[in-house]
């Protein structure tokens, strides 16, 4: 019974324990795939796991800053493991868009995803993604506020996503200790446009 999954599913859920939430509902949808609440669930599901991945992935990114010691505006090619980290974000919206090609949430992360993973090649492909997604709904006003905040060049960080005090680096070294840079939290990203 697709219930049946999709409950025990819950309940692993709410003791903290997503992996075996997602095994569950991936179950439930591949078993029964008309049944609505399963399909709710599983795409549910792996758009949180997207999330996760996405948010790990930058924070890959900026570890390898800091590792790399790279320049501020230097152009860089990621380490494998964040272009690990990235493609495992990718392939759970895949899981989702497959399920659910008209996911709206699923669809803006996508576009989000794109842009943070190389703005120069992802922002028109994150902009058509964008367009479409408010085509379809004008009133999705995530949708909207991803796309102006990809259309135009950020002046702030120059357009490179991070964090213009510490460098990406999420800390600053001031009278030879490290600590934690206050204008971005310690996230690296430029707060104006690297939200995405
Ligand atoms: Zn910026
Ligand atoms: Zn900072």
């Amino acid at each position: 019974m697709a219930n049946e999954l999709t409950t025990a599913a819950k309940a692993a859920l709410e003791k903290g324990q997503p992996d075996e939430a997602r095994a569950l509902a991936d179950r439930a949808y591949r078993d029964h795939p008309d049944d609505p609440d399963a399909r709710e669930l599983y795409t549910a599901l792996h758009l949180a796991a997207a999330i996760r991945l996405s948010a790990r992935a930058r924070e890959a990114r900026r570890a390898d800053i800091v590792r790399r010691n790279i320049p501020y505006e230097t152009e860089f090619e990621d380490a494998p493991e964040v272009v690990k980290a990235f493609d495992e974000a990718d392939a759970a919206l895949d899981q989702v868009l497959a399920a659910d090609p008209r996911h709206e949430k699923a669809l803006t992360m996508r576009a989000s995803l794109l842009f943070r993973r190389d703005r120069t090649k992802g922002r028109e492909p994150a902009l058509e993604i964008l367009r479409a997604v408010v085509a379809a709904n004008p009133a999705n006003r995530q949708a909207l506020y991803a796309m102006k905040k990809i259309e135009n060049p950020c002046k702030r960080c120059s357009d490179s996503g991070f964090c213009p005090r510490c460098r990406g680096r999420g800390s600053r070294r001031i009278l030879g200790m490290e600590s934690k840079c206050e204008t971005c939290h310690g996230q690296g990203i430029c707060l104006v446009c690297g939200v995405l």
